[in-house]
């Protein structure tokens, strides 16, 4: 018999899902470009499911019932390019190919349309939770033509996530929609991530904590409103005990983060659209900046600034962290549905924010309880311009500035780095401003270029002749 589906790219992710999708009985045809792995697959996985090993891309074609579903699992870029060219030659009308990567989505928007002009169905499909979660569960964002998904759709929902009998999988919209999403779920990913180790940070450097103490309190706070996957493995990996040394592993690790570019990607998106998203921006440069090791270690004993730790009072210290981690956290979110619902518009995607929140609930990185309060801003409010605006986050921010604000001055005046949170509380401050300074920003842009201002008296566009006589024209008219 045929294989309902096949996966080509057998690495961890290829390899998980594919055992994945066996597991719960939809028979799979593998594929790898080097054919060692797939019989190292086979002799390790070979008996959990009804696989078909196949060796060349003509076998893996063969082995599939009509229309063709094949999940292209390679490493994102070129290789994504190279199987589709030498994949659709063997394929027929209404073929899908499935491209389960991180690929970046103006490729899926090229490669959809690439594909429809060779009469192939192409989706670009959101994969979210490494190894683990492709194995027993991820949360799965699919984009691609909707007829396309109708095939595909009990295979994927029935191998992602499942959160109160719901899987963590809704079609997303057409072409690249699916991987504009899962960049976004990245992109927050790195919030998250940067908030968390500025509290670590601060717990280490003001608070005098060690590794193994704040893993405690990051337990504790996985009991609470920060509940989520992020916050339980900090606790862990904090409290891991480095077998050669005997110490806590953390102090050990190099402290120079790595990218694959999706956060990047987020970033560089939102300049495209004027979405303002300091939060994931602040954390993709301060990776950057983690990264200039040898710089950092020249600056530290050259560049003047405290010593932190010097005469704090730390007894509510513990809790205004974790009130500003959780403001900095709405903040990072808010402005992340931002910048999707904006990139809806200008792609025309019709994208369902409240369905997102709900298939990030389980399976992904950043799955989280508060993902819920997302999915309900949504439920009861509909197109929320900013989830700021919405009483539970007005009103949860509005509980937690003071200590956000404390927990900001008290690591400026220590001299500990903290950009996600700053910026993500001046954000806040910008944003809640009726009048800010961008007046004289546009007074300044007229004296030196002429670029025109309006009044908030007047209908128009003036400018004043600063070189010459003073005097104002209106430019408009
Ligand atoms: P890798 O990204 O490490 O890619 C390795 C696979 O790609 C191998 O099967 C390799 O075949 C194949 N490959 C590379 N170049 C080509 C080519 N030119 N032609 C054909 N096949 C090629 O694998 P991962 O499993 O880590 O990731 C797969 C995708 O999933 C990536 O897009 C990744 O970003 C994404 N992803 C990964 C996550 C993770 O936790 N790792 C999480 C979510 C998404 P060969 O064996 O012959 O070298």
């Amino acid at each position: 018999a045929k294989s309902r589906i096949g996966v080509t790219g057998l690495a961890v992710m290829g390899a998980n899902l594919a055992r994945n999708i066996a597991r719960r009985g939809t028979p799979v045809a593998v594929h790898n470009r080097t054919s060692a792995r797939t019989r190292e697959f086979m002799e390790a996985y070979g008996d959990e499911g009804a696989f078909t090993a196949t060796d060349s891309l003509e076998d893996f074609v063969a082995a599939l019932e009509k229309p063709r579903r094949i999940l292209v699992m390679v490493k994102a870029g070129a290789p994504v390019d190279a199987v589709i060219e030498e994949i659709s030659p063997l394929l027929d009308e209404g073929d899908i190919i499935i491209d389960g990567g991180n690929s970046h989505f103006p490729d899926t928007t090229r490669r959809t349309r690439a594909c429809a002009e060779r009469g192939l169905r192409f989706m670009g499909v959101g994969v979210s939770g490494g190894e683990e979660g492709a194995l027993n569960g991820p949360s799965i964002m699919p984009g691609g033509d909707p007829a396309a998904y109708a095939e595909v759709e009990d295979i994927f929902t029935t191998i992602a996530a499942q959160v109160d009998d719901t899987p963590c999988c809704v079609h997303v919209g057409p072409d690249g929609a699916g991987h504009y999403v899962k960049m976004v779920h990245n992109g927050i990913e790195y919030a998250d991530i940067q908030l968390i180790a500025e509290a670590y940070d601060l717990l280490t450097h003001v608070a005098g904590l060690d590794a193994p103490a704040i893993g405690k309190i990051f337990e504790e706070w996985n009991a609470g409103d920060l509940e989520s996957y992020l916050i339980e493995i900090t606790g862990e990996v904090l409290q891991k005990t480095d077998a050669r040394t005997g110490g806590p592993l953390v102090d050990v690790i190099v402290d120079e983060a790595e990218q694959k570019g999706t956060g990047r990607w987020t970033s560089q998106d939102a300049l495209e659209l004027g979405v303002p998203l300091t939060g994931i921006t602040e954390a993709v440069f301060a990776r950057t900046l983690s990264s200039l090791r040898s710089e950092r270690k020249a600056a530290a004993g050259t560049l003047a600034g405290p010593v932190p730790g010097a005469g704090e009072d730390r007894t509510d210290l513990v809790e205004d962290i974790r009130q500003a981690l959780y403001a900095s956290k709405v903040v990072a979110y808010a402005q992340g549905f931002a910048q999707m619902r904006a990139a809806s518009k200008a792609n025309d995607w019709n994208l369902d924010l409240g369905a997102m929140a709900t298939i990030w609930r389980g399976g992904c990185i950043i799955r989280a309880r508060f993902l819920n309060r997302i999915r309900e801003a949504y439920a009861e409010h509909g197109d929320v311009e900013n989830l700021l605006m919405v009483p539970y986050f007005t009103e949860a921010v509005a509980d937690a500035q003071d200590a956000w604000r404390r927990v900001v001055a008290t690591a400026t005046q220590q001299g500990v780095a903290i950009p996600a949170f700053s910026s993500s509380l001046s954000y806040y401050d910008g944003y809640r401003r009726e009048r800010g300074p961008a007046n004289l920003i546009q007074g300044l842009r007229d004296y030196f270029g002429a670029h025109t201002y309006r009044r908030i008296d007047a209908d128009g566009s003036f400018h004043t002749r600063w070189g010459q006589d003073g005097t104002e024209v209106r430019t408009d008219a």
